[in-house]
């Protein structure tokens, strides 16, 4: 093991050399990497020098998600301190599910989780789980929904036509989950948004009035904190105000991409209300710029959670009470440990370190607002309190600057489209940047479409 501790640190020292050198990587075509790289198995093994080359070869050619020319997804930037519990979570090779296996790490698990539910407000009997992450939290939820709207599904299957209601502004593992979970997509009703991407609570009231008086089966209401495009926060307030009179309706909150915002004094007001609902999740690999995937859900009743994933396995829960064999409560068997990179961030940089990462983040999307409303070559179409900023330069087509961008390894960012309009996203999220590398961004885009100002297509 020695020899593979010596050559980590050398590919990551070189790594980090490279990442400094050269933001962006050059991509491989798709069609051609199996022609660029030896990533073929063969029925003999690669020697040890051959084997270090290849590896390195693999770790500089992959697309550098930690830089300060990152701005492509709801994640960048490597944050040291949660790289370094992650790093020692696949030392420990642990699984979750027993105390018996998972010792101190069941316990860091446990304190995160409570530690949240306490933040929130959910109450003496919340309860929460690590799922692989936001899509599969949602999903968690989905089916705890399901199941305590009818408690006999779980040994029935699900019989009735059953309703979910999102805004059309929703992530789309909603649309997926509802694929998974027996209900069907076609039982979705996606709610309209207003121009700021928030659903509208009074066209959900008109839908569920609608479906209630036909004899449907409304269950679950989904309200999203930080929408995927626009990163907007859905009013939790009014919409709990809508559900509130249906009694079998569960409220989910899915603040995978923002629902962090708890940790800022200053942000939190964006999740308003959120103790009102039934559940609740959030990705620590997102604002809080963990090392993929961190996905914490959090549920008001913790029987809910216990009713809708225990299950009996003699061979596997043999020692210690329940509230410690954390296989109750989750969706798979073998479990990875998702929270000791967490709380070694949390526990280095305190509840106020989380918050001035927060903080930063918006300040950053300030910085990029302000720069883009004072250059009348651009066209904004995000708002404030948001973390991703959308605008458009020059008319030219986003999609063909930031394809382009990527081809020629200058920049990665992506586009997105809400409302029939498409624009490219910028997403704030990496803290480690500061306000000169927002600026850095603009230049170096602004460099580039002069440079190609003939090739790019405008709209
Ligand atoms: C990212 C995101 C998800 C999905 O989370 P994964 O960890 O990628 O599965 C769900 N909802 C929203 C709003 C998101 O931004």
């Amino acid at each position: 093991m020695q020899a593979e501790l010596e050559l980590f640190q050398k590919l990551s020292q070189k790594l980090l050399h490279h990442e400094k050198q050269e933001g962006v990587v050059k991509p491989i075509e798709a069609d051609r990497l199996l022609d660029t790289l030896n990533l073929e198995l063969d029925s003999q093994g690669l020697d040890r020098e051959p084997l270090e080359n290849l590896l390195e070869d693999v770790v500089l050619s992959t697309p550098r998600t930690s830089t300060k020319l990152f701005f492509n997804q709801l994640f960048g930037g490597r944050n040291p301190k949660g790289t370094l519990g992650e790093l020692l979570a696949v030392m420990l090779n642990t699984s979750m599910y027993t105390y018996k296996v998972g010792g101190p790490q069941v316990g860091i698990e446990k304190v995160i989780i409570n530690k949240v539910c306490e933040l929130l407000n959910f109450g003496k009997n919340a309860d929460g789980t690590f799922p692989p992450g936001g899509s599969m939290s949602n999903f968690m939820a989905m089916l705890m929904a399901r199941d305590a709207y009818n408690r006999d599904i779980k040994f029935e299957g699900v019989s009735e036509k059953m309703l979910i209601y999102t805004s059309e502004a929703s992530h789309y593992s909603i649309t997926k989950n509802a694929m998974f979970g027996g209900i069907g997509i076609e039982q979705i009703r996606q709610i309209e948004t207003d121009a700021y991407g928030k659903m509208l609570p009074e066209a959900l009231e008109e839908q569920l009035e609608k479906d209630i008086k036909a004899g449907l089966n409304p269950f679950f209401v989904n309200a999203t904190a930080g929408t995927t495009v626009l990163g907007a926060f859905d009013d939790i307030n009014a919409i709990q105000e809508v559900t509130k009179k249906y009694k079998d309706l569960w409220l989910h909150v899915d603040g995978a991409y923002c629902g962090a915002v708890m940790f800022s004094d200053t942000y939190k007001h964006l999740i308003e209300g959120v103790e009102k609902a039934d559940s609740f999740c959030f990705n620590a690999h997102k604002m809080l710029n963990v090392p993929l995937s961190c996905s914490i859900l959090i549920t008001k009743e913790k029987h809910n959670l216990k009713h809708s994933f225990a299950c009996e396995a003699d061979y596997l829960y043999q020692t210690d009470d329940d509230d410690y064999n954390l296989g109750k409560t989750s969706l798979q068997c073998g479990r990875r440990n998702d929270a000791l990179k967490f709380w070694t961030l949390w526990k280095s940089i305190g509840t106020t370190g989380l918050e001035r990462m927060v903080d930063q983040q918006f300040k950053l999307a300030e910085t990029a607002r302000d720069y883009i409303q004072n250059h009348p070559d651009y066209e904004l179409y995000s708002y404030e309190d948001s973390i991703s900023v959308c605008f458009n330069y020059k008319k030219i087509d986003p999609k063909d600057l930031c394809n382009s961008l990527y081809e020629d390894g200058k920049l990665m960012v992506g586009y997105g489209e809400f409302q029939g309009q498409t624009f490219v996203r910028l997403v704030a999220i990496n803290s480690n940047n500061q306000e000169e590398d927002i600026l850095n961004f603009f230049k170096i885009m602004e460099a580039y479409v002069e440079d190609k100002a003939l090739e790019l297509i405008t709209t």
